[in-house]
């Protein structure tokens, strides 16, 4: 089974912390849909259809800026050349675009999954953070799609903002939750050095949130959602139970995917699962409409080795963790004594459980970068 992420690269205008690949023109929109469906057409009869697709993710971009019949164009194309058996089909939408007619239209496309960019109810956080939505359309989307088709939805929310208080993100929690979400991204702002938050950081304007004040919003996110029945299944990434994204785990347990569109990154294993491939399309509109896809932007050839400390990495930002028998059948990865001694002195410290399954506890996710690199280095 195998994923297909869709890269649609328009958006209104450009938010400050956002480092995606995006345009702000929008007259190519219609060339860029026939050119994606020669894309995905030229996939037919090759490798990539040889198992069935499982989960396609619109993403961007802001793919709510597509019509419903691109969409469904889209979709069509992908059903007439891969094996389909879908269980998931999202699309992230930006709450400025969402209307009841809308919605029923992307619904009868095929979409079942709708992923709202909500970030923040907050008009001044909105604001600094120069999204496209006011608080009043993040609440009137929501409204929207509460009396919608859509049963299965996703929102996301930042935390971490240089201007935001703690009492802030507790109304923005409180206020989503009215919503009733089963499933919820929550991020802390990065600040990205090509972005317009990167170049005020730098120039000294904007002082970047001290550690342990995102670590209080984290901690704020991870309690608040858990009395609501909402668990951390990801270390960015809560659900209620059933409610988990497909698309996302299956990048997470190394599972194949296509990236289709400008700037969509590609997965495949070799058919003897010893090495595996990434590849990219150029992040580049243009070059896009001119074919660029027909020769990928990098590529590069992953080896057991490498792909274990990747599976590893992504396996133990999940709350489930990974097993010691996937590690060794899989990916022919044993711990080395040293990584065995720094997993024990976590243990002890209760940040990481080990057994026939290693995985980290609660206070582990929470500092789970510094772990990870930790134990990668401790080789
Ligand atoms: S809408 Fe999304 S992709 Fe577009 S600029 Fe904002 S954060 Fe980036």
């Amino acid at each position: 089974m195998s994923g297909l992420y869709i890269h649609i690269p328009f958006c209104k205008q450009a938010c400050s912390y956002c480092d995606f690949y995006f345009v702000t023109r929008h007259q190519q929109k219609q060339n860029f849909v026939d050119e994606l469906l020669r894309e995905i057409r030229s996939k037919k009869d090759s490798r990539f259809t040889h198992e069935a697709v499982r989960t396609i993710y619109f993403g961007g971009g802001t793919p709510s800026l597509l019509s419903p019949q691109q969409v469904e164009d889209i979709l069509q194309a992908i059903d007439e050349t891969f094996e389909v058996a879908l269980e998931e089909i999202t699309l992230e939408m930006n709450p400025d675009d969402v209307s009841r007619e809308y919605l029923a239209g992307l619904k009868s496309a095929g979409i079942n999954r709708a992923s709202m960019g909500v970030q923040s109810f907050d008009a001044d956080l909105l604001d600094f953070m120069h999204r496209a939505h006011t608080s009043d359309e993040a609440l009137r989307c929501l409204e929207i799609l509460a009396v919608s088709d859509f049963e299965v939805f996703t929102t996301d929310l930042i935390y971490g903002n240089p201007k935001q208080s703690l009492d802030m993100l507790e109304r923005d929690i409180d206020t989503l939750l009215q919503f009733n979400p089963p499933h919820i991204s929550a991020y802390s702002l990065t600040v990205e050095p090509r972005t317009r938050l990167g170049k005020q950081v730098e120039l000294g304007r904007i002082a970047p949130p001290e550690d342990d004040v995102v670590a209080d919003h984290f901690d704020l996110v991870v309690e608040k959602l858990a009395e609501a029945g909402i668990q951390q299944y990801e270390v960015s990434n809560y659900a209620k139970p059933g409610s988990e994204a497909v698309h996302n785990s299956s990048y997470w347990s190394h599972e194949n995917y296509l990236g289709l569109g400008p700037a969509a990154h590609s997965f495949w294993w070799d058919e003897d699962l010893e090495t595996a491939h990434r590849w990219s399309n150029k992040p580049d509109l243009n070059h896009y409409l001119e074919s660029g896809w027909t020769s990928p932007h990098d590529k590069e050839k992953l080896r057991l080795p490498t792909l274990a400390e990747e599976r590893l990495m992504l396996g133990l930002r999940t709350a489930k963790g990974i097993t010691l028998e996937e590690l060794k059948q899989r990916y022919e990865f044993t711990f080395s004594p040293k990584q065995k001694a720094y997993l024990q002195q976590m243990e002890k410290q209760g940040k990481v459980e080990t057994g026939e399954r290693v995985r980290l506890t609660k206070q582990g996710l929470k500092i789970a970068d510094a772990i990870l690199l930790d134990l990668v280095t401790a080789a």
